[in-house]
């Protein structure tokens, strides 16, 4: 489809068309969560109601449809983020799984005393703390990548923390706190000139623009399912292939392994020696039937139209006395956080909330962000291919009654 009409998205999500407190529901928590297309929640009743077996093994049927639908899923998440190969895609509960993953195989196997791990002040707390953890355990450090006073991530001050001490930089596509969108593919390439491995955060990138894997060049890539309008508890690492072959299995159980024996055991070639155990394989099918529903709408398109509502969304929050968006960076993505002034962002929510629109208070896992502009909490409106421009409206109009019913 050519173009887009935001109300082509609208009609195929069902919980938007419900209300909250008895207002029409308007739900600018995206950054926390998509709402679901009925092309996904239908995916999951068909394969429960009609499909349903466990994957890998049992010569029947429905073993061998199961499997195909699992392994058609993986095929669509390669495709999806431009991987020629779909054995460079694990399945994981989400991003925050796969970051782990990454750090206890690839990081134990990989860290040593004084190696560096940078990481962007930006960064979405599971993509922080899995570093310290691992860092901890190998007396290797995590060293923060400063951010400007727009919120983009400071590029001569990586350049400079980047050496030969550098083992991994691990970069957001997209902040979910400031909207922030790095130049991902050039810090790839610097950081390649040391030897650096580069794992790219899309947790928030995913739903908002079309994504290269090949073209990033990037190690690893994470995401979550359900911030790209499919379930949660599903979510993909990819990595490349001649780095993930030499990652030693994470996990240990069943699905993983090639022989077990008491002698010792020996492994299931990559993918599947980093899924021990049962998978989510209904949320294979409903991630599945998320990225056909995404891809079926013309993306750079998409793309436009969010750009064009986040202008309209911060025109019309500037008429808000005392409101301050933090995040102004070039080119970023559509999530407005920001302070009121007096007002503690949990009672904003609760007063939008009361009026039937969703918004996100608190330190969205990303309290670094926060505090590089001097707060500790915030509110946050994070925007989704199916928002409009009347439902920013509606957010602006209530936030100026809220100021105005003052105290
Ligand atoms: N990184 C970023 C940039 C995110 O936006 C999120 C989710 N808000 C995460 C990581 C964590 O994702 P999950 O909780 O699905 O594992």
């Amino acid at each position: 489809r050519a173009g887009f009409d935001p109300q082509d998205a609208r009609r195929d999500v069902p919980v938007l068309h419900r209300t909250v407190n008895g207002r029409p529901l308007v739900w600018l928590d995206n950054g926390a969560t998509t709402q679901k297309p009925r092309q996904v929640v239908e995916a999951l009743g068909a394969y429960y109601s009609a499909a349903n077996s466990n994957i890998h093994r049992g010569a029947h049927t429905m073993a061998r449809e199961a499997t195909e639908a699992y392994e058609g899923g993986r095929a669509a998440v390669a495709g999806f983020l431009g991987a020629a190969s779909p054995e460079s895609i694990v399945f994981t509960r989400g991003t925050t799984e796969a970051v782990n993953l990454v750090a206890q195989t690839w990081g134990r196997a990989s860290l040593g005393p004084g190696d560096e791990i940078l990481v962007p002040v930006l960064e979405h707390h599971s993509d922080i703390v899995p570093w310290q953890m691992i860092a901890k355990e190998k007396r290797a450090r995590v060293v923060p990548v400063p951010l400007t006073a727009d919120g983009a991530i400071d590029q001569d001050a990586f350049a400079d923390l980047l050496s030969f001490r550098t083992r991994l930089v691990a970069v957001s596509q997209a902040s979910n706190v400031l909207g922030t969108v790095p130049p991902v593919r050039e810090m790839t390439a610097l950081a390649h000139r040391y030897g650096a491995k580069v794992l790219v955060d899309g947790a928030q990138a995913v739903a908002h623009f079309p994504v290269d894997v090949e073209e990033l060049g990037a190690d690893f890539y994470v995401f979550s399912g359900h911030k790209l309008f499919g379930p949660t508890g599903i979510g993909a690492l990819y990595g490349k292939p001649e780095v993930l072959a030499a990652m030693p299995p994470w996990q240990g159980g069943g699905n993983m392994i090639d022989q077990v024996d008491f002698t010792g055991s020996t492994f299931a070639p990559v993918p599947h020696c980093f899924e021990a155990g049962t998978g989510h394989i209904a949320g294979v099918v409903g991630l599945h039937a998320a990225i056909d529903w995404l891809t079926s709408f013309d993306r750079q398109a998409v793309a436009a139209y969010e750009t064009a509502l986040l202008a309209h969304a911060e025109q019309a929050l500037a008429a808000v006395p005392g409101l301050e968006i933090l995040g102004s960076a070039p080119g970023k993505i559509a999530v407005l956080t920001f302070t009121l002034a007096g007002r503690d962002p949990a009672e904003v929510a609760r007063w939008l909330d009361a009026e039937g629109i969703a918004i996100r208070a608190g330190h969205h896992c990303a309290q670094p962000s926060l505090r590089h502009y001097g707060v500790e909490s915030a509110a946050r409106a994070s925007l989704a291919l199916y928002n409009t421009a009347e439902e920013v409206d509606r957010l602006a109009s209530s936030l100026l009654r809220l100021v105005q019913s003052s105290s």
